[in-house]
């Protein structure tokens, strides 16, 4: 694995090959790409295949091929993240032994039907009440009393951890609720695989979209309880569809796959997102290194961005 040291910006593309990349995807990869390549820095490639539903088999080799098809490039050996498990599980048992994180037998449904005002819900899934805090001695007691196989869950103890954000600027940081660093089946949650990796990587800089704003202070407390330091943060406005909400199948196909198969280059593709960033005008065809010269985090509209296949497609 490559682990970069010194004073070069050290970025990451972290795909997650739950599906074919779509044009959302595109930006934040473009931008990552561009934010480092601009500064001569060192990119890694990592794909975050544990999370969520099983990855179809192939889905990790068409990401990869979608990345290059793009022009997108990266420095070192690709990083799977289903290879490292055993590094989560130690950093998992070093919280449980630091006391940071506690068995809790909780399932969604219970904390669902728990969570307090649904405003506070609306942040980043349900507030977890705190039924298991302070209620088994460790996970084997847990497991004893209940029957139930427990997920790992980190102590929250402050309302915030406020931070400034390369792009978005000054963040409040707040955080409702403690929350699972390692899931019930055994694996790794997304915040503490991301943590553990970024840090192990040698991450300085984390360019994604700002729906994973609210993450940031989660992980935030675990560089912290980890004693491992934070990268700096750079969240980019969201693409959404016509509804305003995440670019999703539900919009269409906006995958780069669909538009391969419709003849449309990589170029005019490449250059479609980039228009969406300001960085272009509209129907540019491009490269990635065309774009080296001008390019600014600053030019970025302070909006979501609208993704579709308009302009890309006939008709
Ligand atoms: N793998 C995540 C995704 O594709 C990105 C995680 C991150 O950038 O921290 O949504």
């Amino acid at each position: 694995m490559m682990v970069a040291s010194g004073t070069t910006v050290v970025g990451r593309l972290a795909p997650s090959p739950t599906g074919a990349l779509h044009l959302g995807n595109a930006r934040t990869f473009l931008l990552a790409w561009l934010q480092v390549r601009s500064r001569s820095g060192t990119l890694l490639l990592r794909i975050e295949d544990i999370d969520g539903p099983r990855i179809k088999s192939g889905a990790i080799e068409q990401t990869v091929d979608d990345l290059r098809w793009l022009g997108l490039d990266w420095d070192g050996e690709v990083v799977v993240q289903s290879e490292r498990l055993a590094r989560y599980r130690a950093a998992a048992d070093r919280l449980l032994a630091d006391g940071r994180v506690y068995a809790c037998v909780c399932t969604r449904s219970e904390i669902e039907e728990a969570a307090s005002a649904p405003h506070e819900a609306a942040l980043d899934g349900p507030v977890y009440p705190g039924t298991c805090r302070g209620r088994f001695a460790d996970a084997e007691a847990a497991r004893s009393a209940t029957g139930r196989e427990p997920a790992l869950r980190f102590r929250v103890d402050v309302d915030a951890v406020p931070f400034e954000d390369g792009f978005a600027g000054a963040q409040a940081g707040r955080i409702a609720g403690d929350f699972v660093v390692h899931k019930r089946d055994g694996g790794p949650a997304y915040q503490l695989a991301v943590v553990v990796d970024d840090a192990a990587q040698g991450v300085t800089e984390v360019l994604r979209a700002d729906d994973l704003l609210p993450s940031t202070p989660r992980q935030l407390l675990l560089y912290r309880a980890l004693e491992l330091p934070p990268p700096r943060f750079v969240h980019v406005p969201l693409v959404v569809g016509p509804d305003g909400r995440r670019l999703a199948k539900r919009h269409g196909d906006t995958s780069l796959r669909w538009f391969r198969q419709q003849g449309v280059s990589a170029e005019r593709v490449l250059g479609h997102v980039a228009a969406l960033c300001g960085l272009v005008p509209p129907g540019t065809a491009c490269r990635p290194h065309d774009l080296l010269a001008d390019y600014r985090l600053e030019r970025l509209p302070r909006g979501p961005m609208l993704g579709s296949e308009h302009g890309l497609l006939p008709g």
